[in-house]
């Protein structure tokens, strides 16, 4: 059985009556085609499709809200689960791009979207302190640790 199981009491999610109101519930599944939390709990788990799930870039589509897990009527950890799942698929080198650059420049300045002189000018014109740059050897130290500095190639 999975990697990502291991983490979780495997039990819950025998649990699943294969009911769809995760999928029903979830605010992604409405607008993206093909994104299916239930139909990759079923995959993942109770067909033992691991690979074949972690190469999938539909995985990248949650949004992490929590919508399915509130909802399951089983209390089923299915957003933490799929949080797992994409973080074992990273490492085998299913990340988006987009993911990529924005942990990149996470990792470069400390933050995820790059600040530009128009934002410190809008924060003068409200009377703001002018933005703090984040310590980046800290955001490096904890990246390292998760193993993401191989993963991004960092410089
Ligand atoms: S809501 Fe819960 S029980 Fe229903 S399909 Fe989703 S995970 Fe399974
Ligand atoms: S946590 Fe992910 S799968 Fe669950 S409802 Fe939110 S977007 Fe959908």
């Amino acid at each position: 059985m999975g990697k990502a199981l291991d983490l979780f009491e495997k039990e819950e999610f025998y649990k699943c009556l294969q009911c769809a109101i995760c999928t029903g519930s979830c605010p992604v599944a409405r607008v993206v085609e093909g994104f299916n939390p239930r139909e990759i709990i079923l995959r993942y788990i109770l067909y033992g499709e691991e690979d074949e799930v972690l190469g999938m870039k539909e995985i990248w589509n949650c949004a992490t809200c929590h919508a399915c897990q509130e909802r399951c009527p089983h209390n089923i950890t299915i957003s933490g689960l799929l949080t797992h799942i994409q973080n074992l698929a990273a490492k085998k080198g299913n990340l988006p791009d987009t993911m990529k650059a924005a942990m990149t420049l996470m990792a470069e300045t400390g933050w995820s979207i790059q600040a530009t002189p128009r934002s410190d000018r809008v924060r003068t014109e409200l009377g703001l302190a002018p933005l703090k740059r984040p310590d980046t050897a800290e955001i490096r130290k904890i990246f390292k640790e998760a193993g993401l500095d191989e993963i991004l190639d960092l410089k």
